[in-house]
């Protein structure tokens, strides 16, 4: 892993806050750093407010900002003294833990801080950096990590075993820092989560951030643990469209709601699915805790997804009444499905929440496949995973879209779909947020929206063949069709094989 800092680039970045964004880009820039909101950063800055007086604010990730693509708007600025008597609390829950949060905001439009800002605030250093790499919560999830992590880092970092994010974490950290962090401690790894780093200025935070993960690169690579080649399997093509819309059918039955199903069978993807181990591996649970809101704890291997359901049922059975209070059961659809011939389809409310899935699951197949080739990929506990799956905190950042647009998870096909009448269906369907496809005979359709929800295939629609290869690739891009509009004014249904088949895999 090589630093991206560009001295020239970040000059232009002036003031403390602006080098924060600077170098919170640059770990958003690598996906095997964080990954869709994943992670988070920090600044401690002296202000002099209103009436004069100096005050030192913490200015950290805001919820609903990704880093790769933060701006200062993204930085929640909250008053370090109240954090700093917080963190000294015996205990606190979590609903007063975000109200003291707020209240202490200089800036009430701000988004909502960090679950993580005590943890930041603790910490004595002006730049703090928090990811989750794919190389260390490879190497922590294993049987027996935590003398892995010694044996890489020695006293470069301060250990913490694995506790859940939020008050109790951030306390234990502070008290453990403060015992064991020397003057040669130059960050703190946490056991099946991350990793953070911290320094005086940003890019001493960050390039140790590189150096830390890059250290646990190297170890993955002299383990023979960092295969990040590309496997020589055959990706075979036959259609598929009509077992995935029936399987995009199953999901979404017992999901409540339409959902958009994308495949994925690339090679990598089909090397990983044909692993004869498969089924215990993918059962451990995700690399990071907080993956679990998007993925759910275990992906769906092959296709009965009512078994998947009974599994969940039982699943929240189980640990439902060691929870703090009594929890409402989330959906108990599947979110990854991991198939020999369909390869991964990953599984959203709408397209941009399956296309997060799935990279998700791209980096977590690395993982798993690392941990594995270093004795065993060992996840945290069922329990673990439920507290963060359930935890109000982790479920506000899935709720803060508000009510869905009417066509939420639902997918459209439009023909003539590059200019005029076609072109404003497309843009009045994404708009109500439906999954769109778009078909022309002008190639130009294959870059009219480049968007997570739109997909543009070049397409005569006179042309059987050219259809029925349109309909594979739509329904591979969103697992099924519900809407057609036929804009062309030509659309041969006699055509084999595509809309009445189609159909009975339609909601
Ligand atoms: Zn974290």
């Amino acid at each position: 892993m090589k630093s991206l800092w560009n001295e020239a680039e970040a000059a232009r970045y002036k003031g403390e806050l602006a080098q924060r964004v600077y170098s919170s880009r640059l770990l958003g820039a690598d996906t095997s750093l964080v990954l869709h909101g994943g992670g988070n950063t920090s600044v401690k800055i002296k202000e002099k407010n209103l009436v004069g007086e100096e005050e030192e604010i913490l200015y950290v990730k805001g919820s609903g900002w990704d880093l790769a693509t933060i701006e200062e708007a993204g930085f929640s600025p909250v008053r370090m003294g109240h954090l700093l008597l917080l963190a000294k609390l015996p205990s606190l829950s979590d609903r007063e833990m975000v109200k003291e949060l707020k209240t202490q905001m200089t800036r009430p439009s701000a988004p909502s801080p960090s679950v993580e800002t005590i943890l930041h605030a603790t910490l004595p250093y002006k730049y703090v950096d928090h990811t989750h790499a794919d190389a260390v919560v490879t190497v922590t999830n294993t049987a027996n990590g935590i003398e892995r992590v010694q044996e890489i880092y020695g006293d470069q970092v301060v250990i913490i075993p694995y506790v859940m994010p939020g008050f109790d974490l951030a306390r234990f950290c502070a008290e453990k820092f403060a015992a064991e962090a020397t003057e040669r401690t130059i960050g703190m790894l946490l056991m099946n989560h991350g990793i953070f780093s911290f320094g005086a200025t940003a890019r001493e935070s960050y390039e140790r951030m590189i150096s830390l993960v890059s250290l646990t690169e190297e170890y993955l690579k002299g383990h023979g643990a960092w295969n990040k080649s590309q496997p020589k399997v055959a990706v075979e093509d036959k259609p598929v469209r009509h077992t995935l819309a029936s399987l995009r059918l199953e999901v979404s039955e017992a999901a409540g709601f339409p959902a958009i199903v994308t495949m994925h069978n690339d090679r990598r993807t089909l090397a990983f699915v044909g692993r004869q181990d498969l089924g215990e591996i993918s059962q451990q649970g995700p690399a990071t805790p907080d993956h679990v809101i998007r993925t759910k704890r275990l992906p769906l291997v092959g296709r009965d997804v009512q078994g998947y359901v009974e599994a969940y049922f039982a699943y929240f059975a189980e640990y439902n009444p060691t929870a703090k209070e009594n929890k409402t059961m989330l959906d108990p659809a599947p979110r990854v499905i991991l198939d020999s011939e369909l390869g991964m389809c990953a599984i959203g409310r709408n397209a941009k929440a399956a296309a997060i899935v799935a990279d998700i699951y791209h980096h977590t197949m690395d993982v798993i496949e690392g941990a594995t080739a270093l004795g065993g990929y060992q996840a945290l506990l069922g329990k673990d995973i439920f507290d963060i799956e359930y935890w109000e905190l982790e479920q506000a950042k899935l709720r803060k879209g508000g009510t869905p647009p009417m066509f939420t998870g639902e997918v459209a096909l439009v023909t003539g779909a590059a200019s005029g009448i076609g072109k404003a269906c497309v843009d009045a369907l994404l708009q109500r947020g439906a999954a769109v496809v778009g078909l022309d005979i002008n190639p130009a359709i294959a870059e009219l929206h480049k968007r997570p929800d739109f997909c543009g295939i070049t397409c005569d629609v006179t042309d059987e063949q050219a259809i029925a290869a349109a309909l594979e690739q739509a329904v591979r891009a969103f697992g099924g069709l519900d809407m057609l509009i036929l804009n062309a004014g030509i659309f041969p249904l006699g055509c084999p094989s595509t809309l009445c088949q189609l159909k009975n895999g339609e909601r």
